[in-house]
């Protein structure tokens, strides 16, 4: 016999476990992050270690690195605490291995980004930047064009009292 079809209840049903354990986990992740003092700027994000290429017990820079303590030494890996990593790329930066770590992280624009090395981490820096001083110049052109004209009469003014005695 042909498996039952689920019917709207059990989907409604399934939708608000699967909101809960999603509320569940964010509540979690403030309650350990907050006491480290670290802003979260990423809503979202996944970390990876590449385990065959990570050297390991000679390094653990990235333990060092890490500002909220969510890489430890484990048994003989470095291992991961996902709900403590706010996918600040620290790990990634310190890493003297290229793409032995994986950072992905989506910020609050909505925007995705990826990096597993030094050299990647630099270019989103100098892309971000870059957009900002463009933000800053764009707004104050605004404003300078938005700036009321002096009256002429007050110009006059300005240069009468600017003549030598
Ligand atoms: S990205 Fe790396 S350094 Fe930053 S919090 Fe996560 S594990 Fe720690
Ligand atoms: S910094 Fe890189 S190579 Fe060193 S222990 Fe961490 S993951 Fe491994």
């Amino acid at each position: 016999m042909p498996a039952k079809p689920p019917s709207i209840f059990d989907l409604m049903n399934e939708e608000e476990t699967a909101i809960s354990e999603e509320e569940e986990r964010k509540k979690r992740r403030k309650e350990l992050i907050e006491p480290t003092g670290v802003k979260e700027l990423f809503k979202e994000g996944k970390i990876s270690i590449n385990k065959f290429t990570c050297v390991g017990g000679q390094c653990k820079l990235c333990i060092t690195a890490c500002p909220t303590n969510a890489l430890y030494w484990g048994t003989g890996e470095v291992g991961i605490i996902e709900d403590l990593c706010v996918y600040c790329g620290a790990c990634v930066v310190s890493c003297m291995v290229d793409d032995c770590i994986k950072v992905e992280r989506i910020g609050d624009d909505g925007k995705t980004e990826r990096f597993s090395k030094i050299g990647d981490v630099i270019k989103i820096g100098e892309r971000k930047n870059t957009k900002k001083r463009f933000d800053r110049v764009k707004s104050n052109a605004v404003i300078l064009r938005r700036a009321p004209k002096e009256p002429k009469q007050k110009r006059k003014k300005v240069v009468a009292n600017l003549e030598p005695l």
